[in-house]
């Protein structure tokens, strides 16, 4: 564990082994852009492990203006679109497709990363000779109902089956629960108190819901009201429909103090032990939030949700929506018939993505930079959308625009924005995520420890979860304790006291500042820490990190931004009911909360001005 990890385990330790990564300088001289994204695993995903080097660096050139100056002098791709989409996420995606399906026409869908999907990517190993996947973000859905918003959508995309099924146990060891998301929480499940709790390695509390917190190193005033926090049962009205008067009221305080009303706890254990697991896991301290965040996505689809089924997973998340969208809008994106199996096992063939001709195009690696009507946005019949392609400046024209990238980057993009949709962007949080997904060659050590999921306490991320497969394209029917896994970590970066902006910018000087390898020893570290006691060995067991920084991955509404303030409309609602010209806005963050239902739906909301502006 004290051998210098950096460049001797970067190019010739088992991260390298099986290949995928990229070394731009001399052979066994990583490049700093390298030392920073890490290794990307293989196939269609292994460039675009979260926001890489490239990403970022393109993004944040463009926040500062450097683009500027050459804005008028970019190339004229002599393109025109009915409708181009700004971001090939769900939103941007689906933004197309529903324009498709309305009007037809062509479209085209820019988006700054080498592969679509926006937080709904895969990660991809081989471990042993198998291939193991994980998601980089957008993880579960629930089994929509028959007929509803959701379903629709999902038959739209040729979604063919409304929840999975999964792998059958494995091996000759006794079977234990073993969980089908990485937000379950089996019923083999531990808390560890790390270091920060009194030593080193800290403490494991075995079952710690039945066993009342007995043993675990935390105060008798912690211990009696996170016990009330889980067992008492909480009879207070809910919310029912988004809007409604508790909704309203909800939006009018912090969730920090209606977690603390609500169960009578108080401020420190909400903070130490709650924040990353109320509300949702926003990503900031719930003292910046809104109470309203905790009951968001239930209000915004109660029609989703068989308690009997519970959270769906595709083994790559929402991944899997958003090739089942390309597929639909480019059919031989992916080889094959159009079905889960299909598009989940065959590699997109990137050569079909942007061909001249077809109705829409989906155009990779592009960092739109400027978007801004030609003239009078009253009156303009076309935008101009500018963006930035390894290095050269081009420029296309569209009838239309979603901008389905997100508030962080909308704001610095569409030049003409009235101050109106500019202040109501400024009021768009969003907070920083590193998705650790780390491979390991199997789990007997967690087997034997007892525990198929636990929680932590001080460290990086909070929580693991064993996971089983959905049952797709070729993965294998059973899964044991000798089977490779990915167990996948989200760090989140809350610091509760400060004010809502400050803790998103510290979080991500914090992400963007820490190298592969520094996060790599510090996983291998506490990992080895945390499981010493099952015989877990990092050097051994572990056969590969990948590493997702999201710098931007949740929207963060604070109290007010769901239903206004004094009267004002809420800013999302701004952005939602005012087009501005010739330009639409979508992106999940405009519901205040962060899932895949909702990039569709604001897309679908934004196609329709679209379409309005041309009836
Ligand atoms: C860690 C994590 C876990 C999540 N888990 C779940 C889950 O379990 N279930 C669920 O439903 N949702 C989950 N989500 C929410 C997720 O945000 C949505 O499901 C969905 O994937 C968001 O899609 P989107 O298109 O709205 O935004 P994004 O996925 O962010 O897509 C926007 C795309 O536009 C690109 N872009 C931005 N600016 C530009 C520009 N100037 N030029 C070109 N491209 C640009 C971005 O880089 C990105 O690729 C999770 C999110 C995160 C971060």
């Amino acid at each position: 564990m004290n051998e210098p990890i950096s460049r001797r385990d970067f190019v010739n330790g088992t991260l390298v082994a099986g290949a995928g990564l990229l070394l731009r300088g001399k052979p066994n001289e990583v490049s700093p852009e390298d030392a920073w994204t890490g290794y990307g695993g293989v196939g269609d995903y292994r460039l675009s492990n979260g926001n890489t080097w490239d990403v970022m660096s393109a993004a944040h050139a463009m926040r500062d203006g450097a683009f500027e100056s050459r804005i008028t002098s970019a190339i004229d791709t002599g393109e025109t679109y009915d409708c181009v989409a700004v971001g090939g996420g769900i939103s941007g995606l689906a933004a197309a497709l529903f324009y498709q399906k309305n009007k037809g026409g062509r479209c085209l869908v820019l988006d700054n990363h080498a592969i679509f999907g926006g937080e709904a990517k895969r990660n991809e190993f081989v471990v042993d000779g198998q291939r193991v996947i994980a998601h980089q973000g957008s993880a579960i859905f629930l089994v929509p109902k028959k007929g509803g918003y959701t379903d629709r959508f999902y038959e739209l995309i040729g979604m063919d089956r409304s929840a999975f099924t999964y792998q059958r146990w494995g091996g000759s060891a006794p079977e234990v629960p073993v969980p089908k998301s990485p937000y379950d929480e089996p019923k083999n499940y531990g808390f560890y108190f790390g270091p920060t709790f009194g030593q080193r390695p800290g403490v494991w509390v075995m079952q710690p819901w039945e066993r009342a917190l007995a043993d675990a190193p935390i105060s008798d005033v912690a211990r009696t009201e996170l016990m009330r926090w889980r067992t008492v049962r909480d009879d207070a009205p809910r919310p029912r429909s988004e809007g409604d008067a508790i909704s309203r009221q909800l939006d009018t305080i912090t969730l920090e103090e209606h977690l603390m009303a609500r169960h009578g706890i108080g401020r420190d254990t909400v903070r130490t032990f709650l924040s990353p697991v109320e509300g949702g896991g926003y990503g900031l301290g719930p003292d910046a939030l809104s109470a309203f965040c905790a009951y968001a996505i239930e209000t915004q689809f109660p029609e989703d949700g068989d308690d009997s089924l519970g959270d769906q997973m595709f083994p790559d998340g929402n991944s899997g929506f958003a090739r089942l969208i390309v597929k639909t809008l480019i059919p031989d994106a992916f080889a094959g018939k159009r079905t889960v199996d299909a598009v989940w096992r065959n590699p997109v063939r990137f050569a079909t993505l942007d061909r001249a001709g077809q109705p829409t195009r989906i155009r990779l690696g592009a960092t739109v930079v400027r978007v801004e009507h030609e003239g009078d946005p009253a009156h303009a019949s076309h935008v101009r959308v500018t963006y930035a392609r390894r290095g050269r400046l081009y420029r296309v024209r569209a009838r239309g625009v979603v901008m389905a990238g997100g508030s962080w980057t909308t704001k610095h993009i569409v030049h003409d924005l009235p101050a109106l949709h500019r202040d109501a962007y400024a009021q768009f949080y969003r907070s920083p995520c590193l998705m650790a997904n780390v491979a390991v060659r199997n789990w007997r050590f967690l087997y034997k420890m007892g525990l198929t999921g636990c929680r932590w306490f001080g460290g990086l991320g909070d929580y693991l979860a064993v996971r089983k497969s959905a049952l797709v394209g070729g993965v294998p029917p059973t899964f044991g304790p000798d089977s490779p896994t990915v167990l996948t970590i989200k760090v989140l970066f809350a610091k509760p006291g400060l004010p809502i902006g400050e803790q998103g910018s510290r979080g991500r000087t914090e992400l963007l500042g820490t190298s592969f390898a520094q996060y790599e020893r510090a996983f291998r570290e506490q990992l080895g820490d945390m499981f010493a006691a099952g015989g877990f060995d990092p050097r051994r067991d572990i056969a590969g990190i990948i590493l997702n920084r999201w710098g931007h991955a949740y929207v963060n509404p604070q109290p007010g931004f769901f239903f206004g303030v004094d009267g004002k409309p809420a800013p999302r609602d701004v952005l939602r009911n005012q087009p501005h010209g010739r330009v639409t806005f979508a992106n999940t963050d405009l519901a205040g909360a962060s899932d895949h239902r909702n990039s569709i739906r604001e897309a679908d909301r934004a196609v329709k001005q679209i379409l309005d502006l041309s009836a």
